[in-house]
């Protein structure tokens, strides 16, 4: 989607601190950092949020989480958090899917 923020970072219109990229997901360092380590992952191609997750698409999101499982071991990070929020209440701002990887500080629970 040309007017999507993500679209726009996956296909390298818009620059962003890239960790790793496939052809079909790209990670990158989050702009505003809420853990000494926040990296989103996201699909290239545009599904707005684990909501839209389908049986047809779901391949994608599977992929994801083998690349935070194999980015988290290449960066040496042993705990981290895997979030992902959905819609306006959850506290999604970007409506392209995306899981932030948060690491390297005391977390709580529940998340506020
Ligand atoms: P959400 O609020 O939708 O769960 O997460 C969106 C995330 O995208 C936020 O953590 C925000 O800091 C990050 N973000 C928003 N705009 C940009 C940008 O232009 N570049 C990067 N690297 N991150 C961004
Ligand atoms: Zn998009």
């Amino acid at each position: 989607m040309s007017d999507c923020l993500f679209c726009r970072i996956a296909n390298g219109e818009i620059p962003s601190n890239k960790v790793y990229e496939d052809d079909t997901v790209y990670a990158f360092y989050d702009i505003d950092p809420q853990a000494p380590t926040h990296i989103l992952v996201i699909p290239k191609a545009h599904i707005a949020s684990v909501a839209e997750i389908t049986p047809e698409n779901a391949t994608v999101a599977a992929h994801i989480f083998a690349v935070i499982s194999k980015v988290t071991k290449d960066l040496g990070l042993e705990s981290y958090r895997v979030v992902s929020n959905i819609g306006q209440q959850a506290g999604q701002s970007v409506p392209h899917l995306h899981f932030h990887v948060l690491s390297g500080r005391d977390m709580t629970w529940p998340p506020g």
